[in-house]
């Protein structure tokens, strides 16, 4: 079979070979055993495996294992479609990859080939965007990290069915525009309004979480004012959902620090 995905996860294993995840195209994740995978050998070749590459594999029939992290599939044939040039230049953006990385595998489920929908197909849209556009913006010299980060989780909450309610008070239903201010609460991924919760001041962080659901991720440069510590609200509440805590996301600490 063959299938297209993403690099988010490489484990080296054995003397040469790979373990890899992939965001497949359908927005499942792909496990595959890849020998050979880490390059070398003879001829020095480097790995086609890099964190971020888009992937063509085909897999042989054998099954390696299956259990309820999904199969493990060996592969046969590997071909890179594209890979991101720059992003692993700079420090930032390669954090920033990683924690991309690290929130599709929470969030993804294991691909079983008895599943053939199509529904979340735009995990991998998200992603790839994502990935794509933060490398271009790398090679035109106008990277800033956090409109990408805003970008990436807003799309990502939204293709997992989890985007925040922003139109009405949790509470009492009043119009969020209307509301002198609102509060935004991570454990809920709620808003309420200034009059049912006191000391509310994320009016700023609803209308750029509005504008960021609007935006196209080439359009970044569209999102001014988008602010790591506004993303880091998206991540708790992305933590909450998922019954994580933000010391289990390696790249947190990373970005965050
Ligand atoms: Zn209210």
């Amino acid at each position: 079979m063959f299938f297209e995905g993403l690099v988010i996860q490489r484990v080296p294993y054995k003397e040469r070979d790979l373990i890899v995840k992939l965001v497949l195209r359908s927005g499942y994740l792909g496990s595959f055993y890849v020998y050979g995978g880490q390059g070398g050998g003879k001829s020095s070749k480097p790995s086609l495996y890099q964190l971020g590459s888009l992937m063509k594999v085909l897999t042989k029939e054998l099954r390696i294992k299956t259990n309820e992290q999904g199969e493990l599939m060996a592969v046969a044939e590997s071909q890179k479609i594209w890979e991101p040039e720059f992003i692993r230049h700079d420090i930032k953006a390669f954090y920033l990859s990683c924690l991309y990385a690290e929130l599709a595998q929470r969030s993804t489920l294991p691909y079983h080939r008895e599943q053939s929908s199509e529904e979340h197909a735009g995990l991998f849209s998200a992603l790839s965007n994502a990935l794509f556009y933060l490398d271009s913006s790398l090679k035109k010299k106008e990277f800033e990290p956090a409109p990408h980060l805003m970008l990436y989780l807003t799309k990502l909450l939204f293709h997992l069915g989890i985007m925040p309610e922003v139109d009405s008070c949790s509470f009492c239903g009043a119009g969020l525009m209307e509301a002198q201010d609102v509060h935004f609460m991570p454990e809920e991924g709620h808003f309420s309004c200034s009059d049912c919760h006191h000391g509310a001041r994320d009016k700023g962080f609803l209308l750029r979480l509005k504008k960021s659901y609007q935006t196209k991720f080439q359009d970044y440069k569209e999102l001014p004012g988008a602010t790591l510590m506004e993303s880091d609200k998206l991540i708790q509440f992305f933590c909450h959902h998922f019954h994580l805590k933000t010391v289990e996301l390696k790249s947190y600490s990373l970005l965050f620090q």
